[in-house]
């Protein structure tokens, strides 16, 4: 828990882009400063790789999945050598979770659940790389059909800065168990753990081109990664406006994509809800990593008859939360950069000039630093059903209440944004639950719990404008591989 990780007078200096199992220095000649968001101080650089460093690492990742060392690898070697990245990164938890707690700005508690998440990543998909089975088709006469998953050769992925260690083994390990050579753009904003990551790949023994990572800007790195004719496969997680321009590019290279582009979701609390139960869940889905969670629980739907019960409840429990420094452990951190501050103080102003109410709001720890990019934690209602605090994406601790009639009102209120990410319903009436479980547009419903994106082993991903396909659990090993026919004659 006491790693000393390094403050500004002790800046991390960039090392280039890992290509090859080697860093590399990039043709831009360029860093990019990475701003603690806790203190708002500059504490590291990394590279700012280009289009020439992301041609070197496809190509790199093309040699290795046509003809070097990992390609010869079958599936149970390949396996084993992602469970023992797993291994190798609890072993390193101190050192991750302090590297991914400084730039992020969060919780110790919470980025220490992150290198524990993406340590199962490598684990959960390193057991599964050996068990993707074909099948038999039966076809006419004379004929022996098989159905064969094969990988799709090299994969690109682009992921945000909100869960970087998360994302990188949501994103890598399933590609890597079926055999895909990678080449990953981590977040300018926060990427100094994926980056450790990837040399620890390198001493688990991951052969070189495997994993390549080019650090950098995403109009100049991210772009020409998804650009790039030398890829077969995309995978993007992010803003809706980026994942636009990511599926056009897939699409002018006619390959595929998965996008994952965030959510507006909304948790349904019916008058026989178990409250207990509900309310410290409904919080902690928004004040989790600040807000900035693709399936934070945004919107809390109320049944009109326990509005007031609810709303002085949860005005109890965000008056009591407090924000500040990661190695206090508070109740949550800052946020993730300036931009976002600026951008989550822009929906609070309309909100106050709208004169939406506020029910209740933390507040700062006293140690937190002045030049830190801290927001309360706040709860707004109730909140017109056209005002942007209920229908926009804010990516911050703010949570907008809102009550409801009866089921089909609750449906429509749900069902009401452009998005469809996840959504939570709360009632003792397991009935009414599953008609609207089914109803509701989402590509994760839960019952009387709410996971955030949930575990490891639950297929996750969107409808609308939450983007579409599917990652974790098994059916990320099926987007990260082909289907091929073979057909007989006997
Ligand atoms: P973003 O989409 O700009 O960045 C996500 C990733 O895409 C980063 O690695 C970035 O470098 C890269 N990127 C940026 N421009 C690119 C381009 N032209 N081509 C290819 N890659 C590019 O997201 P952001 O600016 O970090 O955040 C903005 C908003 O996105 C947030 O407010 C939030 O609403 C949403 N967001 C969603 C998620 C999620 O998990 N779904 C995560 C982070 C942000």
């Amino acid at each position: 828990m006491n790693y000393a990780y390094p403050r500004a007078a002790e800046i991390r200096a960039a090392k280039g882009a890992f290509i090859n199992n080697e860093w590399v220095p990039v043709s831009t000649g360029r860093t990019v400063p990475v701003v603690a968001p806790a203190e708002g101080v500059v504490f590291a650089e990394i590279a700012a790789s280009g289009p020439a460093d992301v041609d070197l690492a496809v190509k790199a990742a093309r040699a290795a999945y046509e003809s070097g060392p990992w390609s010869q690898l079958n599936p149970i070697e390949r396996g084993r050598l992602l469970q023992k990245l797993g291994r190798l990164i609890l072993e390193n938890i101190d050192e991750l979770a302090a590297l991914e707690a400084r730039d992020c700005g969060k919780p110790m508690r919470l980025a220490r659940g992150d290198v524990e998440a993406i340590a199962r990543y490598f684990e959960f998909y390193g057991g599964a790389a050996d068990k993707v089975h074909g099948e038999q088709i039966p076809f006419l006469n004379g004929y022996y059909v098989t159905g064969e998953r094969e990988p799709l050769g090299v994969t690109g992925h682009i992921i945000p800065w909100n869960y970087p260690l998360q994302m990188m083994g949501r994103t890598l390990a399933p590609a890597l168990a079926m055999g895909n050579a990678t080449v990953l753009k981590p977040a300018e904003d926060a990427c100094l753990a994926p980056l450790r990551v990837a040399e620890l790949a390198a001493q688990a023994g991951f052969p070189p081109g495997a994993i390549n990572v080019v650090p950098g800007l995403g109009h100049e790195a991210g772009a020409a990664l998804s650009e790039h004719p030398g890829i077969d496969f995309i995978s993007f997680t992010g803003s809706p406006q980026v994942g636009v321009m990511v599926q056009t590019a897939a699409a002018k290279n006619h390959v595929g994509c998965v996008l994952e582009l965030g959510g507006k979701s909304p948790q349904i609390i019916f008058e026989d809800a178990d409250l207990e139960a509900a309310l410290p869940v409904v919080v902690a889905a928004i004040v989790q990593n600040s807000g900035q969670t693709c399936s934070a629980g945004a919107r809390v739907l109320i049944q009109d008859s326990i509005w007031d019960k609810v709303t002085a409840e949860l005005a109890k429990r965000f008056n009591a939360l407090k924000t500040g420094l990661p190695e206090d452990n508070p109740d949550l951190g800052p946020v993730i950069n300036a931009k976002q501050k600026r951008r989550i103080e822009s929906f609070l102003e309309r909100a106050k000039a709208d004169n939406v109410p506020v029910i209740g709001q933390g507040s700062l720890h006293e140690k937190a630093p002045a030049d830190g990019f801290y927001v309360l934690p706040t709860i707004y209602g109730p909140v017109p059903r056209d005002n942007p605090l209920a229908c926009e994406e804010i990516f911050g601790p703010i949570l907008a209440a809102m009550p409801f009639k009866d089921e089909a009102d609750a449906l429509a209120l749900a069902n009401g944004t452009e998005y469809g990410l996840v959504a939570g319903i709360w009632t003792t009436d397991t009935k009414r639950a599953v008609r609207l479980a089914r109803k509701v547009r989402a590509g994760q419903v839960y019952i009387n719990a709410y996971g955030a994106g949930g575990g490891i082993e639950l297929p996750f991903g969107g409808v609308k404008k939450s983007g579409h396909g599917r990652e974790k659990g098994f059916e990320a090993l099926y987007e990260f591989s082909a289907l091929k026919t073979i057909v007989m004659k006997h």
